[in-house]
Formats: structure tokens, sequence, C-alpha cells
């Protein structure tokens, strides 16, 4: 039985009184203790600042999974803990009778899936959702349950999967190493951040075995191929082939050993690129054939030399920019490589087409700036590399699929960026956040509703008092008919020179009605400040709708369909009916495809399919931003506790009834309390001391005590209590 305990009477009492003093003080505050406290929601009083002690509390004694309610909070250790992953601990929680009674474990929501899965007659998928911010353990924790279900979920050992790496489990955790080296990449915050959203869904048949799994990506980092923040690096699949191709590759792929490319930054050693072996084993037992794997890696090269393709500024505006000196024979090995004819790569990244008049039919070329050279040349391999990616997950995809009647139910987990709020925040960030919100608001409305559905079980008669909702930011981001996504949609469409303060300006005319849209007046630059529900952020306009558009100018998409290479004849196929969505007809009335409305269409698509599943969360915490051990930085813990939304869920419970405890805890807890009651008093109906008070007794500390004391004691005949409630 449910009983809403004391969060708020000792929790408002402790800011406004005097401090409890000794044994009782020392018992409440209970610093020793808190470290046994393996739910959050029974820490007393519930605040940020006791959650926070009670998480460093556990972590200094390296206990890193805390239950806070529905919420697995897991800490990053920074350090191996090889015991906390074992299969033998993979065992006891999928073998214990309640895994739930065990140590919180990433175990524990890996198992209690699996079994929601399995106990109900008619399956009901499952779906895990993993946040935290960068380098806070999301992808670790993601591979963490594939490992467990790849044992717990094992598949029927059939005579063509007696090997173990053609097992679909281990083809399924192959996926892992082959889409981070093309997916992630060092960053200032994470040696190994993924730069890209991914859902997985776990496909389970009747027998609860596996049978296969479907990936789904989302934004990947495309720019990063050509442009990499100052201390940052490439996707690691480049530097593992510079690093790992034999001499007789590096030949081939023209990388002597010591050459250097300006699309290779920071080439000091990371432990990810000596990963080229584990990188091509994966996708040898993925199908990707070393033939196949060969042409990726020739491409890849081609788009290093491709970056080192370097324009000076033209002498003559009406002329064509020239090639710097150094960077002549960069073009001869780029074409090679991507099996382009030299001078047409060349004029095409010199020389743009425009078309005109009614029909298009009028073409005029116009020598490109400088400027404009390097943006085409960027284009250019990030068209190449994210049309390589999306074709490596489908390769994936179609590996580990499973046949569509061989299975029941699935569990799905989802590992995406975590909310971002840097000093420059653009579309990126404004996609990132989007995405945060969604999932905040499935959250808030899943966790109500099963708070909810509990209280109907116990009979508890109760009504919410407010909660954050954030339909409001939602609305300000996506609402129709006018939000900053339709606006800057809006933009697009028009295709009219528009500056970053006519933008902003827009912006803050059409949507000033909003009470989660705020003028930045500190910056200098034009910009908007969207007031999340993890903090407020502000996003600059400049830049804005140029990369909604992301324009691919349609003869870099020509000059690829001309490449001999059978990878890129694949990634760009001639025949019309495959041609990209990215490359709208000039005629077409359809409605422009954006990455933000195509964002959101993804967006939509995940949100569908999690609201058709009994969603888990769990919240990665990252002790310390320096990745080191057994170093717990508070306020770095506390502003992600803001920023993942742990506040607001304490929040919801504090609005119904946020403490759990059995009938046996809590009488251990309390039966100190009774050694204090008042001698005179007539029992726990008579007058209390807060009326002795009001009756003009003097306050002194003894009577504060008592009246804290009896108003706990007061609640306990209303209560009605049942053992069998888990603590
Ligand atoms: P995210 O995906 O949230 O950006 P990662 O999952 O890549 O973060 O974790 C960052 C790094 O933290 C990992 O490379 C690993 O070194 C370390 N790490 C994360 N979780 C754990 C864990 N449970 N045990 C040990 N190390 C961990
Ligand atoms: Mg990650």
């Amino acid at each position: 039985m449910l009983q809403q305990v004391n969060g708020h009477i000792l929790g408002s009492d402790a800011q406004t009184e005097e401090p409890l003093k000794g044994e009782l003080q020392e018992f409440l505050d209970g610093e020793t203790l808190l470290h046994q406290l393996d739910d959050l929601t029974k820490v007393n009083p519930v605040t940020l600042e006791t959650v926070l002690r009670c998480l460093q509390a556990r972590y200094t004694i390296d206990t890193f999974y805390t239950n806070a309610g529905c919420t697995l909070v897991a800490l990053n250790p920074f350090k191996p803990v090889p015991q906390l992953y074992s299969p033998e601990l993979m065992r006891e929680y999928h073998t214990a009778p309640q895994p739930q009674k065990l140590k919180p474990h990433v175990f524990t929501v890996g198992e209690q899936t699996y079994r929601n899965v399995k106990s109900l007659i008619e399956p009901v998928n499952q779906s895990i959702v993993v946040s935290g911010e960068s380098g806070a353990g999301k992808t670790w924790t993601s591979r963490c349950l594939m490992k467990f279900y790849a044992v717990v979920a094992s598949s029927p050992v059939s005579w063509e999967s007696y090997k173990v790496a053609e097992r679909i489990e281990q083809r399924i955790l192959n996926s892992n190493p082959v889409m981070e080296a093309f997916g992630n990449a060092c960053t200032l915050r994470n040696n190994n951040s993924s730069r890209f959203g991914k859902f997985i869904q776990l496909q389970l048949n009747r027998a609860q075995q596996m049978t296969g799994a479907a990936v789904q990506t989302y934004l990947l980092e495309k720019t990063r191929v050509a442009c990499q923040a100052s201390s940052e690096r490439n996707f690691h699949i480049f530097y593992q082939i510079c690093k790992g191709a034999s001499a007789d590759e590096r030949l081939q792929w023209h990388l002597p050993e010591g050459a250097t490319f300006s699309w290779l930054p920071n080439p000091e050693r990371t432990l990810e690129e000596d990963c080229f072996d584990v990188t091509r084993e994966a996708m040898l037992h993925l199908g990707i054939s070393t033939l196949t794997q060969n042409n990726i890696f020739k491409v890849l090269a081609g788009l290093l030399h491709l970056g080192n393709m370097q324009f000076a500024d033209s002498e003559d505006e009406g002329q064509p920019c020239q090639l710097m000196d150094y960077a002549t024979c960069a073009v001869s090995t780029s074409a090679s490589l991507l099996w382009l004819p030299e001078d047409t790569l060349l004029e095409t990244l010199r020389i743009r087409t425009i078309r005109a008049g009614k029909r298009q039919q009028q073409v005029f070329q116009k020598p490109c700036s400088r400027a404009e050279c390097d943006t085409r040349r960027d284009c250019l391999a990030k068209l190449i590399y994210a049309r390589l990616f999306d074709w490596l997950v489908s390769v994936i995809n179609s590996s580990i699929c499973a046949d569509p009647n061989s299975w029941t139910a699935f569990i799905g987990l989802l590992d995406v960026y975590g909310f971002e709020s840097f000093p420059d925040n653009s579309l990126e960030q404004l996609c990132i956040n989007y995405a945060n919100e969604k999932l905040q608001q499935h959250f808030v409305a899943h966790y109500l509703r099963a708070q909810q559905e509990e209280y109907a079980v116990e009979g508890l008669e109760w009504s919410f008092v407010n909660y954050q909702d954030n339909q409001g930011c939602l609305d300000l981001i996506e609402g129709s008919p006018i939000s900053i996504c339709s606006l800057i949609n809006e933009e697009c469409r028009l295709n009219r020179p528009s500056s970053a303060a006519q933008l902003q300006t827009r912006i803050e005319t059409a949507l000033a009605g909003s009470p989660c849209l705020g003028q930045n007046k500190l910056s200098w630059e034009p910009s908007f400040i969207v007031v999340h529900y993890a903090g407020p952020v502000s996003y600059h306009t400049a830049g804005l709708v140029e990369k909604n558009k992301d324009p691919i100018p349609p003869e870099l998409t020509t000059l690829l369909q001309q490449s001999q290479d059978p990878l890129l004849k694949v990634l760009f196929p001639t025949n019309p009916k495959e041609k990209s969505q990215e490359e709208p007809s000039v005629q077409s009335r359809a409605p422009m495809l954006t990455v933000v409305s195509k964002f959101k269409a993804s967006l939509e698509q995940l949100l569908q399919v999690l609201h058709s599943t009994t969603p888990h969360y769990i919240r990665c915490i990252k002790p310390n931003s320096q990745g080191q051990a057994q170093t717990f930085v508070r306020e770095e813990v506390l502003s992600q506790l803001e920023a993942c939304g742990l506040v607001e869920t304490i929040h919801i419970s504090a609005a119904g009834f946020p403490i759990r405890v059995s009938h046996q805890n809590f009488v251990e807890r309390y039966s100190l309390l009774r050694r204090l009651r008042p001698r005179a008093s007539p029992g726990p109906h008579g007058p209390s001391p807060a009326k002795a008070h009001s009756e003009g007794r003097p306050h002194t500390e003894e009577t504060t005590l008592q009246l804290r004391l009896q108003d706990i004691l007061h609640t306990l005949p209303a209560v009605t209590w049942s053992a069998a409630t888990p603590g």
C-alpha cells in the first residue's frame, strides 16, 4: 500500500526551521546510510540536494546504478568494472525470482523488459530509452543491453548457425563496431562519440529467442567528414584505414606512411583507430565481402585526397579559381580513387550551372568563388559519406533482419543524442533538443499514466497537482500553423534573400505569444531563445535556412553518376526512379524536403513506435567531464540531473505519492520517533504540540521537535498498510 509519507513535511520544514539536533538529525540526514538507498524516491526529504548526495555516496563506494522510480540512473564509472558485466551476473539477474530485488543494474531493466514480453499471453512490445549527454554512457549501456539479450535470448542453434560468428545475436553485436567505426568520432566530450541517433529493434519469437533485428538511424553529423572543430577528429574509420592498411593496400589507396590530410586532424593515437581489424572482421560477418570492403576503403581514401584539393582566389572574377600548386596531385589521385573523370571533377567543383526561364531551359555557367568551390567540394564529400552510411545501415539490416513471420514481439533500444546547449547553437542543436522535448513529453505522459494506474490498483484517491508540461515548448518548435520549424521551412520554400536579422524578427513577431520564446539580449548576433524543459538555449539564426535546405547542386549528383566505381554506381544510380529525395525536381509542387521536415517525419515515426511499446528509461550521468574515474563533480552532475529531467521526475512523483514504503521498513525507520513522543500527550488524537504552541507555550527546541514528530505520528492512524508492497 502506498503512503504519502513525509517528502513534503520534512522537506519544507527543513528549509524553514532550525536544523534538528543530535541523534535524530543524524538519522534524518543519514549520510552514512545514503549509499544504501537504491531508489532515489526513498531519499528523504526528496530534494535535488539529497538526490545528489545519495548518488555521490553511492558513487564513492563504486555503486553506479540507482533507481529513480521507473527510471534507472546510471553513473559512468569511467573505468573498467568487468565484474559488473560478467556473464555470471547476467545469468543471476536472468534467473532471479525477482530481479528488482537485486541491486539496481542495467540488467534489471533488461530482464524486466524481457519478462514483460514473456509474461503476457499476448506479447507486448517493449522499449528502453537511454538518454544522457555526450560521454555519459548511452552507447555503452545499449551495447551492454544487446550483449545481455544475446546471452539470455540466444537463438536456437541450427545446423547453419553452428558457428558462433554466424549466429544471429553475434551478427547483431557485430553491427556495433561497424556502425561505430563509420558513425563515431573523437570529440572534446567523448573519445568515442556517436554522431548519429540509433533505434535498434531486437525481434523475439514466441519462445523468447532473438530471431533478428532492425536498425534505424537518425541525423548523422555528415559535416564532420569535411569539417572538424579544433581538437576534434573525423569519423574513426578514416584513422583506422590510415593506420591499419597493409603495405599493399597503402599503394592501392594512395595512403603512404606519414601522408597528411587536411580532413584528418589530430592524428595522435586513440584506441579506436586500432580497431581496423575488428571493423573488417565484423563487416565480413555481416556479409560485406573483402572485395566490397576494399572498395569502401578506396572511396574513403578518395575523400581524404578530395579534402586536400585547396583552391586559390581567382585573379580575374570571370575566371574559375585555380588550385593551389601543392593540390594538383590531390585532384588526380582523388579522381582515380573515386573513378571519376579528372577534368569533370575539377570543372564541377569550379563552375556552377544555373538554369533559368520558365522551363529551366536556359543554362548558364558561372565560375565559382573560392569559398563556393570549397563548399561544393565539402558538399561532394558529405553526399558520398552520407549515402555510404545509409547504404551500410541497409546492408546491416538485410544481414540481421528476421523473416517477418519469425518474430512476434520486439524490444527497442533507443540511443540518441542528449540535450545540447553550446555557446553557439544552430539547426543541429535545434533538431536534437526538439527530439529530446518529444522524448520528455513521452516520458512524462507515460510516467503519469503508469502512476495513475498504480494508484487505481491501490485504491487510492488522489488528483494531480500541476506538473511541468512541455507542450508549450513543442508548440513553439513544431506547432501548426506557425512555429519555428514552419517559419524556417517557409524561408526555404520562398527561397528569397533573407538576412539572419530578418529571420530573427520574423520568429519574434510571429511567435510573440509563446511563453517559451525569449530574446537573447546579450548576444550581438541575431538569435532567439527557446526555453526548453531542461533550460533555455539560445539559437543563432545565421545559416539556419541554408542548413535546413542542405542544398546539393544537381551537377554533383550528375558527376557521381558518371563514376565507374562499382560502389559509387550503387550509391548513385542513374535510374531516375532511384533518384535521391535530396534533389527535388525544380517543377515539382511537392513540399520541399528540408532537414527539419525529414527529421520531424522520422521523429514522429519513432514516437509512434515508442507509443506502441511499454517504455523503460535509463538516464546516464557523467560524473565529470574529464572522463576520470573516482571523480564526482557535484555541479556537473547537478546540471545533468536538471537537464535529463530527473528533477521533473521527482516533481511528478511529489505530485502523487513519492514514497513507497513497506510497513516493515516504515516501522523500522520511524520506531525511533515513538521514543520521543511527549509523555503528557493524550495520544495521537489529542491536542497537538501545534495547538500547545498556539496556546502560548514557549517555542523551545523540544517543542519544535515534538511538533514535527507529532505531524508524522498524526499521519499514522490514517494509514492502512500492506506488508506485501516492496519497499
Ligand atoms: P555516450 O554514448 O553517452 O556519448 P559512451 O557510451 O560512448 O557515451 O561512453 C563514453 C565512455 O565512457 C566509453 O567509451 C567508456 O570508456 C566509458 N563508459 C561508459 N559507461 C561505462 C561503464 N558502464 N563501464 C565502464 N566504462 C564506461
Ligand atoms: Mg554514444
